[in-house]
């Protein structure tokens, strides 16, 4: 990802994704390989012309359908909080692939990443954003469930980026033994959490982290 096109100019510059870098850490991102990641990405990429000059300020925006590309700090703190929990990462589960920059974030940090999304627009859209940037190991699916992807389950982690109102069942069936899910949970208030499968019983262990504002986890495709 070292294009020019990539690089980006003014606002979409190395020194203004570098100020945001610094930003998350002041705000407690710990992880190097997460800021890293976050520092080379081309943010920009994944929204409309328009909004590219805002690409680095610490914010949620939309990107059509009503839905938003998910605030930087918190894209950076469930990778963290995901990669902090989980065993292994070789799978990886993402809901709602939205406009792929969560998706493009993960890829460089696990084995593989399979993302699905319910409205078919932004995920051929995000499939092609993916592909310009050379990542080749997201695989996508449409899918209007809320449930996943269980044909290609089990997962070493899923990331949830819309918030059901409760833990979804079906998505705790579709992690691996000491698998770890991190998801946005709640409607009016929704908070962070981390489910962790206990790797020796059928059991799950709960943690609540910060507040969080997602869209809401919906069913049915949009096409
Ligand atoms: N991951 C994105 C955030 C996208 S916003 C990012 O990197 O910024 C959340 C996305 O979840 C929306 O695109 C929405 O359409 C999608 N979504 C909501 N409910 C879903 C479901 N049940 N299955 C798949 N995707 C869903």
């Amino acid at each position: 990802m070292n294009s020019l096109k990539h690089e980006g100019l003014g606002m979409t510059s190395r020194r203004t994704r570098n100020r945001l870098i610094q930003r998350l850490r002041e705000e407690g991102i710990a992880n190097e390989a997460v800021l890293k990641v976050m520092a080379s990405t081309p943010r920009h990429l994944f929204l409309d012309e328009a909004l590219a000059i805002r690409a680095y300020e610490d914010t949620s925006l939309p990107i059509g359908y009503g839905q938003t590309i998910s605030q930087p700090f918190i894209v950076a703190r469930m990778t963290e909080l995901l990669l902090s929990r989980a065993k292994s990462r070789q799978r990886v589960l993402e809901i709602g692939t939205g406009c792929g920059y969560q998706a493009a974030i993960l890829a460089q940090l696990v084995e593989k990443v399979y993302s699905v999304e319910r409205i078919l627009p932004l995920l051929e859209q995000a499939r092609r954003r993916l592909r310009e940037l050379g990542i080749f190991n997201v695989e996508t699916q449409l899918s209007g469930g809320g449930f996943g992807w269980p044909e290609q389950g089990p997962f070493d982690a899923i990331l949830v980026t819309a918030a059901p109102p409760e833990i979804p069942e079906e998505l705790k069936q579709q992690l691996t033994p000491g698998g770890v899910m991190v998801l946005p949970v709640g409607s009016e208030q929704q908070f962070l959490t981390v489910v962790s499968r206990r790797a020796d019983s059928d059991q799950f262990d709960l943690e609540r982290s910060e507040a969080v504002r997602f869209v809401p986890l919906l069913g049915g495709v949009v096409k």
